[in-house]
């Protein structure tokens, strides 16, 4: 586990410290490094979204609501409003498990949301670091547990995530994020969806997908996107993508519930988005 660790909202760190799951050596805060760090704002030809911005602040924003209904959604159904005021972006696509196994229990599910919303828009991430800035896809963050577990994002010691880049079009505002959980105030999710859809008519040009709850990182459902590319999505269509999207699915006992669960959400989610006008 790396010895330093960034402080931003501290709502997922200091829980863990709590815990005592997670025990670093060093906590820096990193909340007054640059007021620039928090902006929302649209420069050219992307939405940017700075890392320090908090999750009400983004939900809430005028430009962010009229154009990516699946951020919003994905914001405004994670947490409560109180951490949702003090959480940053940054902080929350690293959040960790709380499970105390921690991931050494290599199938806990990756708990976020917003994430998913991210993976779905296809967005970018700004990383900074010793070697200077980089970019790339979101999607390349998180890592598969593999033989190294506890090593979750391709991060590198001391590397920041300074914002998020996400794609300007009307279609981005055919968009939506369904969470299935527990109870309906605060609460991780069991399964979740997040939809993009670009529609020529009622044919799908482009359709992009991201599950939650259902994987160890924010998961990309390219086999289901692939079987919808041409076709209006119906009953029968958002069936057969759900049926692709699981078919590879691994379960062990007690979460076999999932893949049924998870092929239902997203068959709504699809549904639904197909029916959002631009
Ligand atoms: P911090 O706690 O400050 O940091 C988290 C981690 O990210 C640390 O390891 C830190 O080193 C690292 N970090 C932070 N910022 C950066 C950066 N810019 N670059 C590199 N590393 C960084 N979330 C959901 O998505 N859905 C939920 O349903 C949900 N429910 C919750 C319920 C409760 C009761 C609580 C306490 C939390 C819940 N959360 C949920 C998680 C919450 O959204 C996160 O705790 C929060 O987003 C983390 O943001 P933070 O700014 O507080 O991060």
């Amino acid at each position: 586990m790396a010895a330093t660790q960034f402080l931003a909202g501290g709502t997922t760190i200091l829980d863990l410290m709590k815990l005592d799951v997670m025990q670093p050596q060093r906590l820096v805060d990193v909340n007054r490094i640059d007021a620039d760090v928090g902006r929302i704002e649209r420069p050219a030809d992307i939405f940017y979204l700075g890392a320090f911005a908090t999750m009400a602040a983004v939900a809430d924003h005028p430009d962010v609501r009229r154009d990516y209904p699946v951020v919003v959604q994905a914001l405004d159904l994670a947490a409560s409003a109180q951490i949702r005021n003090m959480a940053t972006l940054g902080g929350n696509v690293l959040q960790r498990t709380r499970c105390n196994y921690f991931r050494d229990h290599c199938c806990a599910a990756y708990p976020g949301d917003f994430a998913q919303a991210l993976v779905a828009l296809d967005a970018a991430v700004e990383i900074t670091g010793s070697r200077g800035p980089r970019v790339m896809p979101f999607e390349q963050l998180h890592r598969m547990p593999g033989d190294t577990p506890h090593i979750e994002t391709v991060l590198k010691p001391g590397e920041l995530i300074i914002g998020f880049r996400l794609p300007v079009g009307l279609w981005t505002r055919r968009s939506l994020y369904l969470k299935i959980r527990d109870r309906q105030s605060y609460e991780f999710a069991l399964a979740s969806a997040a939809v993009v859809l670009d529609l020529v008519g009622d044919t799908v040009n482009e359709a992009r997908i991201a599950l939650g709850g259902v994987a160890t990182k924010p998961w990309r459902a390219r086999e289901a996107e692939a079987t919808l590319k041409g076709r209006a999505i119906d009953e029968a269509t958002a069936e057969r993508a759900a049926g692709a999207a699981f078919a590879g699915a691994q379960t062990r006992g007690d979460n076999a519930y999932k893949v049924e669960l998870g092929k239902r959400t997203l068959v709504r989610a699809l549904l639904q988005a197909s029916q959002l006008s631009v």
